[in-house]
């Protein structure tokens, strides 16, 4: 029989086997708390710059190359501390810090996505329908789509004219600008609609952007409305209804990031999914100095709606661009690969107490305590996620340790309550170690998401750790 344990020993044995789960707070001192809080305000600023894939890329590139980051050319040898990057058709980037040992002993990436969920119009938007102009849209990601009436939007373009021209447009963020909107019914004439199941109360059709209401001046004539609405396109971008055709047009929440919270704790915005991670990866790159490996930052798009397309990661753009770092120094690219690692950024599930019910608490992520890993993802039985094996858990997990990176491990949710998937799975299947981690969110998806300040600046301290780590 063995003897009773005092107290003393109790709290000793607890100490060295079980985990310390105490609230994340109280492990940062205020000096970190106040660095966090001055990291976030250009976080901040950064969210109201590049709210889509486009002006993420315009945005990173432009601070990369104050950092002294030049294009990357296939056809150089480069030196250690050489700093580049490759623009993937404006809609994606990779930046690059050259190592001390280059890419011999494969190269250390982070993979962030910088498209979110929102509202695309379609090649043939514009339409008036009793007296109203409205804008048809196709949703893009995963959407809640009762979320998205009566919510100001602003838009977000690119138009190539017949001519060749090409345009950005960006309508709803200054101060003054006019802004856009879905309406929604009134709860008086809903009888019908609050019986309907949630996915089913609005429908992805009637999704329709209101884009004006005068005509022009005329005695008579159809569509006079529309021709109103297209006359203001023209004057102000060139545009014709045809060049609707050649536009990438997304509608987004109009609403700028802000603290949330009386104590400024949280930073709630639209599309911390997964522009928290892009950041964080961005400013992690930017301010690397001499790593011993190669590193890469890449910023995809696509991510949302499965990764496929010549900017997301299951193409080959971030394979070939690795493959032309390896060729430079005379290596074989398989060589490389099989020796890279990863961080695959993207954030996690916070624990919502008002929804507990789809949550297994003892491994959920929390906000405030710090940077989410997550071993895989998937859904139905681990379908669909490539999963990190536990010695390459073990070396991510020692170099946040090492380097006071505050750190937490959870799920998606209950097991049989739904899933997901991140870019981990397209890494892998190149002969790459990736690990999941990222920013715990609360809300994800909705127009307006929140994170944590702590976590956002953890995050960026974890993927720093990362590339210094050999
Ligand atoms: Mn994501
Ligand atoms: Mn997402």
């Amino acid at each position: 029989m063995s003897k009773t344990m005092e107290k003393e020993e109790v709290k000793k044995l607890k100490e060295k086997l079980l985990l310390n789960r105490r609230n994340g707070y109280f492990q940062y001192s205020d000096e970190k708390v106040a660095k966090a809080e001055s990291f976030c305000e250009r976080y901040k600023e950064f969210m109201n710059l590049a709210k889509t894939e486009r002006e993420v890329v315009n945005y990173a590139v432009k601070a990369a190359e104050k950092e002294g980051f030049v294009p990357f050319d296939p056809d150089r040898r480069y030196q250690a501390g050489d700093r580049v990057y490759y623009n993937n058709r404006g809609k994606a980037v990779v930046f690059s810090v050259i190592g001390k040992s280059g890419c011999k002993n494969g190269v250390r990436i982070t993979a962030a996505h910088i498209d979110s969920p929102r509202l695309d119009l379609k090649p043939h938007p514009l339409y008036e329908k009793d007296d109203i102009a409205w804008l048809k849209t196709h949703y893009y990601g995963g959407i809640k789509k009762y979320q998205w009436t009566a919510t100001p939007l602003s838009m977000h373009g690119h138009v190539v004219l017949k001519d060749g021209t090409q345009v950005d447009i960006r309508v709803g963020e200054e101060e003054g600008d006019p802004q856009f909107c879905v309406t929604d019914l009134l709860p008086h004439l809903s009888a019908e609609q609050m019986e309907k199941k949630i996915s089913k109360a609005i429908e992805g059709e009637n999704l329709n952007i209101m884009a004006g209401s005068w005509p022009v001046r005329a005695d008579k004539g159809d569509d006079l409305v529309k021709l109103s609405i297209m006359r203001i396109l023209y004057e102000k971008y060139g545009m014709t209804e045809e060049d609707f055709v050649s536009a990438d047009i997304e509608f987004v929440p109009a609403f700028p990031a802000c603290d949330i919270g009386f104590d400024r704790s949280m930073v709630g915005a639209y599309g911390h999914d997964d522009r928290v991670c892009a950041y964080d990866a961005l400013m992690a790159v930017l301010r690397a100095e001499n790593p011993e490996n190669t590193i890469l930052t890449v910023l995809a798009d696509r991510e949302e709606i499965g990764s496929d397309g010549n900017t997301g990661l299951n193409s080959q753009f971030m394979h070939y661009f690795i493959a032309d770092l390896a060729r430079s120094e005379g290596l074989e690219p398989q060589h490389v690969l099989r020796r890279s690692k990863c961080l695959s950024a993207d954030v996690a599930v916070a624990y919502d107490p008002n929804y507990a019910s789809v949550y297994e608490p003892t491994n959920s992520c929390y906000i405030n305590n710090g940077i989410g890993i997550a071993k895989y993802t998937g859904a139905r039985g681990k379908n669909g996620t490539s999963e990190a094996s536990a010695e390459f858990v073990a070396e991510i997990r020692s170099v946040f340790e090492k380097n006071n990176v505050l750190w937490q491990i959870g799920e998606l949710g209950k097991v049989d309550a739904g899933g997901g998937g991140t870019v981990a799975a397209f890494i892998a299947s190149l002969d790459i170690d990736v690990l999941d981690v990222g920013v715990p969110v609360l809300s994800m998806h909705a127009p307006f998401e929140v994170v944590s300040k702590l976590d956002v600046y953890t995050t960026y301290q974890g993927f720093k750790a990362f590339y210094e780590s050999k």
